[in-house]
């Protein structure tokens, strides 16, 4: 039995790549030292993955920013704004991922999208009617060079064909299938160098596969590969599938000439499905998924033996695999010395998967596998009820009946009950949440995270800061005021940390784009309030004013989204205990005078099925009402908003109806306002504030262009429905462009609101 996996962080243990890279971009340091700490990284994984074991080390599985974005320089479909900036490879590569502002030009990055079901980003390949295909680097074999001069044959990783022609955008006419051939040509070129390096297999890496396929989409495939495999030389070929089932082109993929195939066993819910139906062909070898690479806790030993006993009645030749790739886990438990021995064991980051595999394999070999220890320790450290555990919780999930998601009266008759109680005038005026967070604000975090500064003077800081804001906000003229999050550093990490259940780790970075490392918190426990979380906050800010202060909380869906979850209880259970300590948090803000309260679910897309068929079933009837859950317990008076960062809900727009929020208020401003025919043809109830102004870039606004999306928005929703607004919270600002844009989102109301009375 052989070992493999898909492919490794590169980021390094403690981030190095990141730090170096960001040096590089400040110039602070040179190209040289940049490729010196990328190779010391490179040659640290190999070593690590050789002395653990396994047998198909993969290379070119290191990226300097992102792995599609060096498939599109290894195939030339770079586009000509980067190339004729005369910069060298390495800065061209950099400016086709982060945009370049100097001497040889001004130019935007290529678009970054979510990665499959990932929290990872990819840069969008541009791909235009002249663009001409053809091998143009030499980064794979380069690498592959590498590690054979460093003492390991490796198993080389490509984007595949396929893969790279769905997740590019075309700007011209021409589309995918007017590609395929000369892509298909210039990964024949790739095999055949390969053969020269005597390469014995290469993995062509195809998530796209486990999308929802069509007919051309499966013509394509095969189109592409039919070629590319008939110009195999000695090599063999792994087709590389993960992220799910390839349920649309199974027979496809199996009657294709690859030695390989990598089939996902975590995600893919019918992987084991296909191979009992339509059988598993004797030539091949089956590379296995059956270690999760999306998540930290070690693998379930008895299960995972169970399975490959049965996948051994189908397939002959199994390879024990990952998921995917451990891109989107972190590196090593080494630097999590704070972490408790009795939580650390239950984990297992990038090299602690290594070792298991390798495990996996000696127990899988020996003749009586249930009686290996690392298999006993294993299912022992299975059986150990963790702590941590609260039967309470559990209980009240269990118990929960249909009213607890229904929220009375209906929404129609609260608008009403809400207009009267909160007397605002049309197109009231409101902020997302945060206001900005100065180094001034962060340098105190940091203070008294250190222990440098007392609770005390934290807290006073804080509401010094959030009396400024107060002040600030009722100069501007904003309808209704918020407390502006000084206190928190994250919008989940801060819930998480008032969460029983939660815990949090020292150095777990997972890489999200380029040098950008998000650091997940886990959920260990079953989730409860420990205590109230925000409700001082914003009473503090509601004595200050007048006007109505908006309560601000995150959302399950999006705090589950953002966490590591556990796999031995459902996310739906997860996304209602969660919802439940929010519950809690929104009747106890209700109780101490806040009237309106936002659940911010800035996450609720990001994680919807990659099939259309799943997204009901597998996540919206849990999302939905975990979110209904959280907020059915107010009173018809309390107004509830929402927020989400972002506009293309156009294909689930009925289920974000469904939420049974009062007040919506969502990104638009990039959009083009397209969003706006959708709710109009959607018939939308809930009142919108569709974003007027885009807070990601330091522009301001003027009270014009305001006016004009305002207006805009009147063409499609009716005045009563209609919030001016922001598009996201300003955290990420300065002072500096907030106020006057602040300003002028008020005027431009007030002014609109003039001609609606006229
Ligand atoms: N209330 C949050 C804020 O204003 C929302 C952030 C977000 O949507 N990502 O910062
Ligand atoms: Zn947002």
């Amino acid at each position: 039995m052989l070992t493999s996996i898909i492919g490794y962080p590169r980021i390094g243990a403690l981030r190095e790549l990141k730090f170096a890279s960001e040096k590089y971009f400040r110039g602070e340091i040179d190209a040289c030292e940049l490729e010196k700490t990328a190779r010391d990284i490179r040659l640290y994984n190999l070593k690590l993955q050789k002395n653990s074991g396994l047998d198909f080390v993969p290379s070119n599985d290191f990226s300097f920013y992102d792995g599609l974005l060096d498939t599109a320089f290894l195939l030339g479909a770079v586009p000509e704004r980067y190339t004729s900036l005369g910069l060298s490879p390495l800065d061209t590569y950099f400016a086709a991922a982060r945009g370049y502002q100097g001497e040889n030009g001004d130019v935007k990055a290529l678009a970054m999208k979510k990665w499959f079901n990932t929290n990872y980003h990819y840069m969008v390949p541009e791909i235009a009617d002249d663009t001409v295909i053809r091998l143009s680097s030499t980064k794979p074999f380069d690498l592959y060079s590498e590690a054979f001069e460093n003492g390991c044959e490796t198993k080389p990783v490509i984007t595949g064909a396929y893969t790279f022609l769905k997740l590019a955008r075309f700007t011209g006419k021409k589309s995918a299938a007017d590609f395929a051939d000369a892509v298909a040509e210039a990964y024949c070129q790739i095999l055949a160098k390969f053969a020269d390096f005597g390469v014995k297999w290469v993995q062509f890496d195809e998530p796209a596969l486990v999308l929802d396929m069509s007919e051309e989409d499966i013509s394509l495939f095969t189109a592409i590969y039919r070629k590319i495999l008939a110009n195999k030389h000695s090599i063999k070929v792994l087709a590389q599938t993960y992220f799910g089932d390839v349920r649309d082109c199974y027979e496809n993929l199996v009657a294709l000439d690859f030695d390989g195939i990598g089939l996902d066993f975590i995600e893919g819910k019918r992987t084991i499905e296909l191979l009992e139906n339509f059988g598993f062909p004797g030539d091949k070898v089956l590379f296995a998924g059956v270690v999760n690479g999306k998540n930290i806790w070690r693998n379930n030993f008895p299960k995972t033996v169970e399975l490959v006993k049965k996948l051994r009645n189908i397939a002959g030749n199994i390879v024990l695999s990952t998921s995917c790739s451990l891109l989107h886990v972190p590196c090593t438990l080494r630097n999590e010395v704070k972490l408790g021995e009795e939580f650390r064991r239950h984990f297992a980051y990038a090299e602690e998967k290594l070792g298991e595999l390798e495990s996996l394999k000696n127990i899988l070999e020996a003749d009586c596998p249930e009686n290996t220890t690392d298999y006993l320790a294993n299912a022992a450290l299975h059986q150990v009820e963790r702590s941590g555990r609260n039967d309470q919780v559990r209980q009240k999930v269990q118990s929960l009946t249909e009213r607890d998601f229904v929220r009375l009266p209906e929404f129609s008759e609260r608008e009403k009950i809400q207009h009267e109680r909160l007397g605002l005038p049309v197109l009231p005026t409101t902020t997302i949440g945060s206001f900005p967070q100065t180094s001034e604000v962060r340098a105190k975090r940091s203070a008294f995270r250190r222990g440098e500064i007392s609770r005390n003077d934290y807290e006073n800081f804080l509401k010094d800061q959030i009396a400024q804001c107060v002040k600030l906000q009722e100069d501007i003229g904003l309808d209704v005021l918020v407390h502006g999050e000084f206190e928190r550093n994250d919008m989940v990490e801060y819930f998480g940390e008032c969460l029983d259940g939660y815990i949090f780790t020292e150095k777990a970075w997972v890489q999200s784009y380029g040098t950008r490392c998000v650091k997940p918190p886990v959920i260990w426990g079953d989730i409860s309030r420990a205590k109230p979380m925000t409700v001082d906050w914003s009473v503090y800010a509601q004595s200050l004013t007048t006007k109505p202060m908006k309560g601000m909380l995150t959302g399950a869906v999006t705090i589950l989204n953002w966490s590591f979850p556990r796999e031995d209880i459902s996310l739906r259970d997860s996304a209602f205990q969660i919802a439940l300590a929010i519950r809690e948090e929104v009747l106890d803000l209700e109780k101490n005078g806040i009237n309106i309260i936002q659940i911010d679910e800035a996450a609720l897309r990001e994680k919807l099925p990659l099939r259309r068929s799943d997204w009901h079933e597998d996540y919206l009837d849990w999302a939905i009402p975990a979110f209904r859950l959280a907020c059915s317990g107010v009173k018809p008076e309390t107004q509830i908003h929402t927020h989400m960062c972002y506009s293309e809900f156009a294909d689930i727009i009925k289920d974000i109806d469904d939420m049974d929020a009062d007040v919506i208020t969502f990104e638009a401003s990039r959009s083009d306002l397209t969003i706006l025919d959708v709710l109009k043809a959607a018939d939308f109830r809930t009142e919108v504030g569709p974003g007027v102004y885009d807070i990601h870039s330091p522009r301001i606004p003027s009270k014009d262009e305001i006016k004009e999306a305002v207006r805009k928005m009147l063409g499609r929703i009716p005045a009563e429905k209609l919030w001016v607004n922001p598009d996201c919270g300003l955290k990420t600002r300065g002072n500096a462009e907030t106020v006057p844009s602040l300003e002028n989102l008020v005027n431009a109301a007030k002014e609109v609101r003039n001609e609606l009375a006229d």
